[in-house]
């Protein structure tokens, strides 16, 4: 019986991601649910992007994490709005913990949040949390052998940044074979190869998420 109970556990998550969605829509916020295993950059990459668009657009984080304040920090000295959520535990962030730190921002203000998920590559895939698109990251010390390994995520984002890029040398990451894998799963996935570090790339990225935005 445990299958039944993980289905009424997200049928009751896609209820309340879907209430969530309808109170994005009607402030008008669009919203990317960003996952990845821990280190792939998540954080550095929205940093990165922060720094890219917040002059543009007005937008809000939230940080999910186990334990710490530590990403929320990092964000808050862009001068972006942020809130950390702290699972104690939990391996993904859900519908109703997003919910429960809504009234943290001005949403009406805001045109862009962006959730930092949990990292890990296999449940926060499962769980909607109300975002227009789920965004995930593969950083290239992890193998080009993540997509057929995990391929929910894949499944499940709108946009693939393989990160790191500036490290494929000193690795045996098959670029072509990770690409050719991602799309065999979801060939509608948008794929950004990026360094965080030397910024290549990143223009093709920032591109992806305004267009996005726009066309909401
Ligand atoms: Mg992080
Ligand atoms: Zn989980």
């Amino acid at each position: 019986m445990k299958v039944k109970v993980a289905a009424n556990i997200l049928g009751a998550n896609d209820r309340i991601a879907g209430e969530n969605s309808k109170i994005f829509k009607d402030n008008g916020v669009y919203v990317i649910n960003m996952m990845s295993s821990p280190g792939a950059g998540k954080t550095t990459l929205l940093e990165k992007t922060l720094a890219a668009l917040k002059d543009k657009y007005k937008i809000g984080v939230i940080e999910g994490d186990v334990a710490t304040t530590a990403d929320a920090e990092r964000i808050e000295k862009l001068g972006v709005p942020v809130v950390q959520i702290n699972t104690d535990g939990g391996c993904h962030l859900d519908g109703s913990m997003i919910r429960a730190v809504l009234d943290e921002f001005d949403l009406a203000s805001l045109d862009m949040l962006i959730v930092e998920n949990v990292g890990n590559l296999v449940c926060p895939a499962e769980f909607k949390v109300g975002e227009d698109h789920k965004v995930m990251l593969l950083s290239v010390a992890e193998g080009d052998d993540k997509p057929l390994k995990y391929p929910l995520m894949f499944h499940e984002s709108s946009a693939l940044i393989i990160n790191k890029s500036d490290l494929i040398p000193y690795t045996n990451f098959d670029l072509e074979k990770a690409r050719r894998d991602s799309l065999s799963i979801n060939p509608k996935l948008d794929i950004f190869p990026v360094s965080c570090r030397t910024g290549e790339g990143l223009d093709g990225w920032y591109g992806w998420l305004e267009a996005s935005l726009k066309s909401r």
